[in-house]
C-alpha cells in the first residue's frame, strides 16, 4: 500500500512534530486536537522550525511554503477517517487512547494503517480494541521530532507483514532511520536509557556524587552529550517516574524500582525544565545544580 494522506491526532509537542516531517517528506497531513489553542500553538512552531531549518540553508524558502501548504488542523476527528495513515499522538492515556480509535473506526477507509505514538502503552492492547489488529503498529518518534533520526516500529502481536512493509517504507522516505522493536514494555531505547537515569537517581540518593558530578562524569568519563540528570530534566520527571512504573509493573522485576528521590521530586511538582526546577534550577540564566 502506498500512504499519501496523514492524520495526526493531538497537536502538542510530538504531534506537531510528527505534523512537521511529514508535510516537508511530501505527505498531506490532517492534524487534529480538542484544543484550537493547541492547533494555532502547533502551527506557529511548526513555522518557526521551518523557518529555522530554511535560515540554516538546510530547506528552500520554496519546500517551506509547500510544507505549510500541506498541513490542514481540525477540531473533528472523522475527519482525519479518508486517510491513509493514522498517528495517534495524543495525551499518554490509555482510556483517552482507546476512545480515539473507537470514534474513528467507523470513519475509516478499510485499508488505513493505524499506529500509536505511545512511549508506553501496550500496542497489542490498544490494537486488540479496534477491527484491525494486523494493521496496527506502534510508531515511536523521539523528542524533538524533527531533529532526531531515529523511529521505533513496534509490532504488536497481530501486525501483518504487508503493513510492517509498509511503514519501514514511510520511515525511507522521512529520511529516518528505523529501529524495530517487539511489544514488551517501554520498547527498547525507553527500556535501556530511563532505568541508566534512574541509577543516576539513585547515585545522588545514596550521596555517591553530586549532581554536578554525576553529570560531569557521564559526560567526560562515558561520551554523553548530557549528564543523565540534564537529560531527566529535559524529559520531565514525571515521564522518567511514569515509564519506570511501566516497567516495574509490566516485567516484574524489582530491578526496575522507581528511586524514592524520583518519586519526591515529581511529588513535590519539580519536573525538570517545564516546571523551572527539577535536578537543576532554570530561574537563572544558567542551569543552577540542586544538590
Ligand atoms: P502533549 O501533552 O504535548 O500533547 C498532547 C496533545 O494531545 C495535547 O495538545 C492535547 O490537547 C491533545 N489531546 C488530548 N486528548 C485528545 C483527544 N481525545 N483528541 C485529540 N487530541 C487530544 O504530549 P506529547 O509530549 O506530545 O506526547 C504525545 C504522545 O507522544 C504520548 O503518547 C507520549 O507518550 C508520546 N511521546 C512523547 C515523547 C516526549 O518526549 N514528549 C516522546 C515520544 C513519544
Amino acid at each position: 500500500m502506498t500512504i499519501k494522506s496523514v492524520g495526526v491526532v493531538g497537536a502538542g509537542q510530538m504531534g506537531n512534530g510528527i505534523a512537521h516531517v511529514f508535510a516537508l517528506a511530501g505527505y498531506d497531513v490532517t492534524l487534529n486536537d480538542i484544543s484550537q489553542d493547541a492547533l494555532d500553538q502547533a502551527m506557529a512552531v511548526i513555522t518557526k522550525n521551518l523557518d529555522r531549518q530554511v535560515k540554516g540553508e538546510k530547506i528552500s524558502q520554496a519546500e517551506r511554503d509547500e510544507a505549510l501548504n500541506r498541513i490542514g488542523t481540525t477540531m473533528t476527528l472523522t475527519d482525519l477517517g479518508q486517510s491513509d495513515l493514522i498517528i495517534e499522538a495524543a495525551t499518554e492515556k490509555e482510556a483517552v487512547k482507546h476512545k480515539i480509535f473507537q470514534e474513528l473506526l467507523p470513519h475509516l477507509k478499510p485499508d488505513t494503517i493505524l499506529t500509536s505514538n505511545t512511549s508506553s502503552i501496550s500496542i497489542t492492547r490498544l490494537a486488540s480494541g479496534t477491527d484491525r489488529p494486523e494493521r496496527f503498529m506502534g510508531f515511536h518518534f523521539m523528542n524533538p521530532v524533527p531533529v532526531m533520526q531515529l523511529v521505533e516500529l513496534i509490532r504488536g502481536i497481530a501486525t501483518d507483514e504487508a503493513t510492517y512493509n509498509t511503514m519501514l517504507e514511510v520511515v525511507d522516505k522521512l529520511g529516518k532511520t528505523s529501529a524495530t522493536a517487539e511489544d514488551f514494555p517501554a520498547f527498547i531505547v525507553n527500556r535501556i536509557l530511563i532505568p541508566m537515569i534512574n541509577e543516576a537517581v539513585y547515585t545522588l540518593y545514596e550521596g555517591v556524587g553530586s549532581v554536578k558530578s554525576i553529570d560531569q562524569s557521564m559526560k567526560l568519563g562515558a561520551n554523553w552529550p548530557m549528564g543523565p540528570l540534564e537529560l531527566a530534566d529535559f524529559i520531565g520527571l514525571d515521564t522518567c517516574l511514569a515509564i519506570m512504573n511501566v516497567l516495574h509493573d509490566g516485567l516484574a522485576d524489582t530491578k526496575y524500582r522507581p528511586c524514592p528521590l524520583l518519586v519526591k521530586y515529581v511529588e513535590a511538582g519539580w519536573l525538570g525544565r517545564k516546571t523551572g526546577r527539577g535536578f537543576y534550577d532554570y530561574s537563572k540564566d544558567e542551569p543552577v545544580p540542586t544538590r
